[in-house]
């Protein structure tokens, strides 16, 4: 069992990590091997103190350099729920299990917002893992919003299990190719089911039959990843220690609230470290 889980690679989560490592605790990391995309696409920084009118590649890397230094792990996992176990957290991530006597959220903030009835039909064929539920879709008609390249190979593994795959990437770029993947050119409006997921209705008004919907996003919705976890706006609620109302969960960054910046996340990722070691001894 680990001291804490830090959920998210971005500056709240890096600084959370670093002081977390200072003080010895016992802590697994997940999130993006790369860190934040969120870090690398800023052209020019001006607000970072010590970095003058630096890229978001240059603080990237520079993030980079002092995390190896240090020696710090991650785990290129995306958590895609949190179970309060009675006094620790379980963690789900892929087939994964992991647990955890606290746990420190550094989410970010997700650009792209739920889609209607994602949340109804969670667990009746609204999945957020390709590789946990793809067994479920053999033969089968599946939907896969997708908001990064990365998740090609879940997509590629999709399409070796159904037998036809509706893919809709929310960005530009390559996209994964298979004889059986369709990319209709309208966008995603809802889901539609009974007691499960039975299609999927787009943008210019025509309904597509799907057996799942696979949402494949750099983050999940709070209030899915957690059941519980106070929210107020889409942000989760905290005090000046960073405490959510769950206990033993602290959070960090953008997904706290605004202003979403660089420095606020940093600061925030400090003090829910320092909580979280308060909270251990
Ligand atoms: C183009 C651009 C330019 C910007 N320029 C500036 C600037 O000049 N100055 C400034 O101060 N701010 C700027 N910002 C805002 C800044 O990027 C954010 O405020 C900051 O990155 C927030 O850090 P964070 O750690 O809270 O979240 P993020 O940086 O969003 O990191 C969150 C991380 O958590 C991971 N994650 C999320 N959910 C899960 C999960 N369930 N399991 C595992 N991992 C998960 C994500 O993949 C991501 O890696 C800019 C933002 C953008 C998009």
């Amino acid at each position: 069992m680990f001291d804490c889980a830090i959920i998210g690679t971005g500056p709240a989560g890096i600084s959370a990590a670093l002081n977390l490592k200072i003080h010895n605790k016992n802590f697994l990391w997940l999130g993006n091997r790369d860190l934040s995309e969120k870090v690398t696409k800023a052209e020019k920084i001006s607000n970072y103190p010590g970095f003058p009118d630096a890229d978001g590649a240059t603080l990237n890397a520079a993030f980079r350099r002092q995390i190896d230094a240090m020696g710090i792990g991650i785990t290129d996992r995306m958590v895609t729920a949190v179970y309060p176990m009675g006094g620790h957290y379980a963690l789900a991530a892929g087939a994964d299990f992991y647990e955890a006597k606290t746990l420190i959220l550094a989410t970010g903030v997700a650009a792209t917002g739920v889609l209607p009835g994602e949340t109804a039909f969670l667990g009746r064929g609204v999945s957020y893992c390709a590789t946990c539920d793809g067994g479920l879709y053999r033969k089968k008609t599946v939907a896969v919003i997708s908001s990064n390249p990365r998740f090609a190979h879940e997509v590629s593994f999709l399409c070796e299990l159904a037998d036809t795959v509706y893919f809709f990437p929310t960005y530009r770029g390559e996209n994964p190719k298979a004889e059986n993947l369709r990319m209709p050119d309208a966008r995603p409006r809802e889901i539609i089911g009974e007691q499960r997921v039975t299609a999927l209705s787009l943008s210019d008004g025509s309904t597509l039959p799907v057996d799942g919907v696979f949402c494949l996003r750099d983050a999940v919705s709070l209030a899915t990843l957690l059941p519980g976890l106070a929210c107020e706006n889409g942000h989760i609620v905290v005090d000046r220690d960073m405490k959510t109302n769950l206990p033993g969960v602290f959070a960090a960054g953008d997904c706290t609230g605004r202003p979403y910046q660089y420095t606020k996340a940093v600061g925030e990722g400090n003090v829910a470290a320092h909580s979280v070691i308060k909270a251990l001894s």
